[in-house]
C-alpha cells in the first residue's frame, strides 16, 4: 500500500494566527512529505508493505516505526486545527476536562507545561485512557500513545521544525498561539472514534 500525504481542509495561509504559510510549506510540504516518502521506501518487501499506519505504530521498530508514526502524528496534528478554531471545548469533552483538571484554563496550563518542558524533540498529547479518564502525556521523537493503549485526542508538535521559522527559540509563544487554532469539534469527535 502506498501512503500519501493527506490533503488538508485549509490553505497554507489559513492558520496564520499561529502558524505562518512559510512554516506550513516546510512542515507540511517538506517534513511531512518526507516521512511519507521514507515510509513508502522502507516498507517495500517487508511484512509492513500492506500494513495500516496503526499496525506499523503498534508493531514496527526502528526506521519503519519512526517514519510511520511521524506520518500519523503529523496528519493528526494538522487535522486538529482550523482557521475558525480556538475558543473552548463543549459537551462531553468539556465535562471530562473539568472532571480531570478542574477547569479549561487549568487544563491548558498543564498541557502547555507538558509541551514546553519536553526535552528535545517530541509531542505533547491529550489522551483518553482505557478507564475513560483523560491524561496528558509527553512522547519523545516519533512517540505515539497508541502504543501504550491510549486514545489520542489532541497533540502539539514541539520539534523545532514546527516553530523555529516563526518563533525561533520561543517554544512557549508557539504553544500559546496554537490554542487560537485548535478545532475543538474535531478533538471532541475523537472521543467516540
Ligand atoms: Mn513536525
Amino acid at each position: 500500500m502506498i501512503h500519501e500525504l493527506p490533503v488538508l481542509p485549509y490553505s497554507t495561509e489559513a492558520l496564520q494566527k499561529a502558524i505562518s504559510s512559510k512554516t506550513m510549506e516546510f512542515h507540511y510540504g517538506k517534513h511531512h512529505q518526507t516521512y511519507v516518502n521514507n515510509l513508502n521506501n522502507l516498507i517495500k518487501g517487508t511484512k509492513f508493505e500492506d500494513a495500516s499506519l496503526e499496525t506499523i505504530i503498534l508493531e514496527a521498530d526502528g526506521a519503519i516505526f519512526n517514519n510511520g508514526a511521524q506520518v500519523w502524528n503529523h496528519t493528526f496534528y494538522f487535522m486538529s486545527f482550523s482557521p475558525t478554531g480556538g475558543g473552548e471545548p463543549s459537551g462531553q469533552l468539556l465535562e471530562l476536562i473539568k472532571k480531570q483538571f478542574g477547569s479549561i484554563s487549568e487544563f491548558k496550563e498543564k498541557f502547555s507545561q507538558a509541551a514546553i518542558s519536553l526535552f528535545g524533540s517530541g509531542w505533547a498529547w491529550l489522551v483518553l485512557r482505557p478507564d475513560g479518564s483523560l491524561d496528558i502525556v509527553q512522547e519523545s521523537n516519533a512517540g505515539n500513545p497508541l502504543r501504550s493503549g491510549h486514545k489520542p485526542l489532541l497533540t502539539f508538535d514541539v520539534w523545532e521544525h514546527a516553530y523555529y521559522l516563526d518563533y525561533q527559540n520561543r517554544r512557549a509563544d508557539y504553544v500559546s498561539a496554537l490554542w487560537n487554532i485548535v478545532d475543538w469539534g474535531t478533538v471532541e469527535s475523537r472521543l467516540s472514534k
